[in-house]
């Protein structure tokens, strides 16, 4: 290494927190979607201090977007495509990009988590385990069913009853776990007032070892 004299902390300061540019191969692997970054799509390199050194992490600029808005946003106030070894021949607006991230973000809240309870927004969905009708407005909850595609084993979500939850759990294609359950429905459950969960909590009773 030509830079051997040079002490490690000089070198590291060389390097910018963020570079916004186009990627100048397809060699790179986007770090969000895991999908290569095509030569010349607009990426970003965020700088990780890591055990094995300093680099950049490389994430196309709209995965980036939609998972890490502020980074993007920080990236942008440093005006980041300074810092490409060719300039890019242009970036999105950055209120493209918060659009792409507040709709991210709502997909995200809708699709919740297993298992979480909910008020049930009408009267017509059933329990999956008993198979009666779960009233309006009664505090439901969605828990994992393993169900078969071929080879592949996906978890599905199913609507039980609070007083259902723990024989639920122990049928054999269950894909939740009783273990830190509570713990769980009360991390997963966003938008559910505290007093709803523990009222589901209190209905669902002892679980299952
Ligand atoms: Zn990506
Ligand atoms: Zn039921």
């Amino acid at each position: 290494m030509s830079d051997q004299d040079v002490p490690k902390e000089e070198v590291e300061e060389q390097l910018a927190p963020y570079v916004i540019e186009g990627a100048r191969s397809s060699r790179s692997k986007c770090k969000t979607c895991r999908k290569k970054i095509d030569m010349g799509a607009l990426r970003i390199g965020i700088l990780i201090e890591g055990p094995y050194g300093t680099g950049y992490m490389w994430h196309h600029l709209k995965c980036a977007a939609r998972r890490q808005f502020d980074r993007v946003e920080e990236a942008y106030e440093l005006e980041a495509w300074k810092e490409a070894k060719t300039a890019p021949d242009g970036v999105p607006a950055i209120e493209e990009l918060r659009g792409l991230a507040e709709k991210a973000d709502e997909q995200r809240k809708n699709k919740k988590e297993l298992p979480h309870a909910e008020p049930a927004p009408s009267g017509r969905s059933k329990c999956k385990h008993c198979n009666e009708l779960i009233a309006q407005d009664a505090m439901r909850v969605v828990l994992g069913r393993d169900v078969e595609f071929g080879r592949q084993v996906r978890t599905s979500p199913i609507n039980v009853h609070p007083r259902c939850v723990a024989a639920e759990l122990l049928t054999p294609d269950c894909g939740t776990e009783s273990a830190g359950f509570a713990a769980a429905l009360r991390a997963n459950s966003s938008g559910v007032s505290p007093e709803r969960i523990e009222e589901a909590l209190t209905e669902i009773g002892t679980l299952p070892e």
